[in-house]
């Protein structure tokens, strides 16, 4: 290990962030890599400075935290302590045996034929979440985006997905992404959404100890009312409606058993439906280390370490819970990374304000996971012509056949027989509702890159080696 070791944080959200600015404040050499043009990543996500805005105009949250990291940021790049690397699309990190250092690999810009790396002593991975999707009749046609989609396009491009917009689904996000495109102009037709008050009331004691994320609900709860957007809870989207694009959702009442209810079908007009069923982690860099996952998120202890030495974990990727738990888990995570490179054993103390509110969080993400899951019988409403998997083009028959004719019982062999998740997403897409649509586990599927990689980036590697924070 050189004289001042060096972290390599892969991420520049929340959890990056903080991870990266509690590291270089301890003497450790980070190098920040990221796939955004900008440091925020998905919840402090900026506009585009072309569009020089200025708040109110550009959506923002917690503009006082923001503005903590951005300018600690700016004060250790100044510094020579972190320095960024945005635009750094990585798609392999990956560890020397003989010496447990580690190199990532990345590809660099928006066309990613280049190829970039960063050795570095540890690692953080810092790579937060991404969207369940779930197919239903006509989820392909033009109009229809995730919430988070939506949400980001209005973030970062200032800019609305359509003047009429439907916001369906589960979970907690929809709530600030109806009253966001609500306050940019758009009209919001409906909020649709699965999950139903009683469901918040059986988790009341977990939710009651987080009175400010309470409050935050009333305050979106009141917006949308000023707003006069109509909420159907209990419901679901069932239809997604057009010849070009999207003209129209059906939308129906759920029955007990999270079915739709026979004659509670609705039509909406609208030319927008953003839809999301809710998070997953993004865990394919730790699981091209071998790092094992609790579930479907990354595994780690007290301090944020993996199981693989030198690889610490923060934020979405250990498990959803939003931007505040992933500032918690940042700062715990850099500040154990830069005690253990230096050789020594953290005093969890000093971060014992991070650790309570962590405890804390993590124990309300898991009231709202149980509140805000995808009807159970989601699946029955997907029709056999329904186009699961857009990459390969395999729709839900095809999915159904290989389970129920040629005895798939796993992602793995369904994937084998149809080709679903082969594509360009690599499954990032389609593999929460093949799994639905199959009947079986969500497992993680082990790819030793994070994304496509061109050839002559591989070729251009052969026998490339450097020392820790060269690129
Ligand atoms: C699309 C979307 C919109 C959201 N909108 C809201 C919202 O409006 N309000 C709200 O409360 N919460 C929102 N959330 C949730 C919120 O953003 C998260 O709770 C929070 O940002 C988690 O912080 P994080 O640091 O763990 O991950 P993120 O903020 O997601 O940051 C992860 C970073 O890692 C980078 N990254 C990932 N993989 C790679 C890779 N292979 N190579 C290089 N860089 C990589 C990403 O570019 C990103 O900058 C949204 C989430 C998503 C996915």
């Amino acid at each position: 290990m050189s004289e001042q070791p060096s972290l390599a944080v892969v991420g520049a959200g929340p959890a990056g962030l903080a991870a990266a600015l509690a590291a270089a404040g301890r003497g450790v050499r980070v190098t920040l890599v990221d796939a955004g043009d900008r440091a925020g990543g998905q919840f402090y996500r900026q506009p585009a400075p072309a569009l020089a805005a200025r708040p109110p105009q550009a959506p923002h949250h917690q503009g006082r935290t923001w503005k903590r990291l951005r300018d600690g940021l700016g004060r250790h790049r100044a510094a020579g302590r972190i320095v960024h690397l945005a635009d750094h699309h990585v798609w392999c990190v990956a560890r020397e045996e003989a010496t447990g250092t580690f190199t990532v690999h990345s590809l660099l810009g928006p066309a990613q034929e280049e190829g970039g790396t960063v050795r570095a002593d540890a690692v953080l991975l810092a790579t937060g979440g991404y969207e369940r999707v779930l197919p239903f009749p006509g989820w392909t046609l033009p109009g229809v985006v995730t919430a988070g989609g939506a949400q980001a396009m209005l973030k970062g491009a200032l800019a609305l997905p359509g003047r009429t917009a439907v916001i369906a689904g589960t979970g907690p996000l929809l709530l600030p992404v109806a009253t966001a495109l609500a306050a940019a102009g758009a009209r919001v037709a409906a909020l649709v959404e699965s999950a139903g008050p009683a469901a918040l009331l059986r988790r009341a004691p977990a939710l009651v100890t987080q009175p400010g994320k309470l409050a935050e609900g009333a305050g979106y709860a009141v917006r949308l009312l000023r707003h006069g957007v109509r909420t159907l809870t209990r419901h679901t989207v069932v239809e997604a409606h057009g010849t070009d694009r999207l003209e129209a959702v059906t939308v129906s009442a759920l029955d007990r058993d999270g079915r739709p209810r026979p004659g509670s079908a609705r039509r909406i007009p609208c030319d927008t439906l953003a839809v999301g069923h809710g998070m997953l982690p993004h865990t394919d860099l730790a699981e091209t280390l071998g790092c094992t996952l609790a579930g479907t998120a990354v595994r780690v202890d007290d301090e944020q370490r993996t199981d693989v030495p030198g690889v610490w974990a923060a934020g979405e990727t250990t498990g959803v819970g939003g931007a505040a738990l992933a500032l918690a888990e940042g700062h715990i995570a850099g500040r154990s990374a830069a005690a253990r490179l230096y050789g020594r054993a953290p005093d969890p103390r000093h971060w014992a304000p991070a650790a309570r509110a962590r405890t804390r969080l993590r124990a309300f993400a898991t009231a709202l996971d149980a509140v805000y899951v995808p009807p159970a019988g989601w699946a029955d409403a997907v029709t056999d012509d329904t186009v699961v998997c857009r990459c390969e083009e395999v729709d839900a028959g095809e999915v159904r056949e290989a389970v129920d004719v040629l005895g798939a019982g796993d992602l793995r062999t369904v994937k084998l027989l149809t080709r679903a998740g082969m594509g360009w997403c690599q499954g990032r897409m389609c593999a929460a509702g093949v799994a639905g649509l199959a009947g079986c586990p969500l497992t993680a599927g082990r790819r030793p890159f994070a994304r496509p990689v061109p050839l002559g980036v591989l070729a251009a590697l052969a026998g490339t080696e450097g020392e820790p924070g060269t690129e």
